[in-house]
């Protein structure tokens, strides 16, 4: 039956694909690099429960009273009065000019800033190096008319990436947690919430940035890093040629999967924000991968 023949053929084709996944090297799908995110979201996860351990609630009257009051809020209880004061609610970028971003928090979350930068430094240097060990696994096996480099792990390289990163993502962490307390303290002002229940959101969202942000930073860095190691490595072991495997893709990340086969160097995917990248993560917890190819030599 044409059915069935088509059934099994999906079928066969899915064990086929499941098959290709388990030896992709590098591939943040796999179970072993899978693994790998749990030290990085375990790290995070502490460091953001320091942020709300540390975090000055009981001061959270002088630090953001002046704020609540100038912006037209109302610092005593949700009264009757809610629709006599329209159109004095700050936005979040107003609240961000206000002084107690610099001091006394950015005090705190820069007290923690390098503390949390130094270890996923080395989190980071862990997992661009298993999936170079991974990628010159594979290149000894299919890459038989090159000599495979027998210098041991690429460190310094390692190191460049796993270092640059680091800093630059520390700085975006740092600026996304101000912009999240600024959101919260603006949310509140216009909820005319008071300032007992801010201390109370202000938890909340240090909460939220423990379960949810953690892991998502985690897996998205945890990709960066195996995919990073996949392109300097393909350099190394003479790949030419790539293709975008997509796992639960969105739509961007269908497309990149759609391009097919492309040269190594050519930075023909688009990430969410509409850039052109050369491999993935697409976006925050991205789980595709890229499949070596060697190219015909023309
Ligand atoms: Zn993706």
């Amino acid at each position: 039956m044409v059915t069935s023949l088509k059934e099994s053929l999906w079928v066969e084709l899915d064990e086929l694909l499941k098959v290709i996944e388990a030896f992709l090297p590098a591939n943040p799908q796999a179970a072993e690099n899978d693994k790998l995110t749990k030290p990085v979201e375990k790290d995070l996860r502490d460091y953001f429960r320091t942020l709300e351990q540390a975090f000055p609630y009981s001061d959270v009257l002088a630090i953001f009273g002046p704020i609540v009051a100038t912006q037209g809020g109302q610092t005593e209880s949700r009264g009757s009065h809610k629709a006599e004061k329209p159109g004095s609610i700050p936005s979040p970028a107003t609240i961000m000019e206000a002084d107690p971003w610099d001091e006394p928090i950015g005090l705190l979350i820069n007290a923690f800033s390098k503390q949390i930068q130094s270890r996923l430094t080395g989190r980071l240097l862990n997992i661009y190096l298993t999936g170079s060990a991974q990628m010159i696994e594979w290149g000894r096996t299919k890459t038989t008319d090159r000599p495979i480099f027998n210098e041991g792990p690429p460190m310094r390289q390692a190191f460049e990436y796993a270092d640059a990163r680091c800093a630059r993502l520390v700085t975006q962490m740092d600026t996304e947690t101000k912009n999240r307390l600024a959101k919260v303290v603006g949310d509140s002002i216009r909820d005319k919430e008071g300032i007992p229940n801010l201390a109370r959101n202000i938890r909340n969202e240090f909460s939220d940035m423990t379960k949810y942000r953690s892991e998502t930073i985690a897996r998205t860095e945890t990709a960066d890093a195996l995919e990073q190691s996949f392109m300097d490595r393909s350099h190394d072991i003479g790949v030419t040629g790539k293709r975008w495997i997509t796992t639960d893709p969105c739509d961007v990340c269908m497309a990149n999967g759609n391009l097919g086969t492309v040269p190594l160097d050519e930075a023909p995917y688009m990430d969410v924000w509409g850039g052109s990248i050369e491999r993935p993560p697409a976006h925050p917890r991205c789980r595709c991968a890229l499949a070596p190819v060697m190219l015909e030599e023309g």
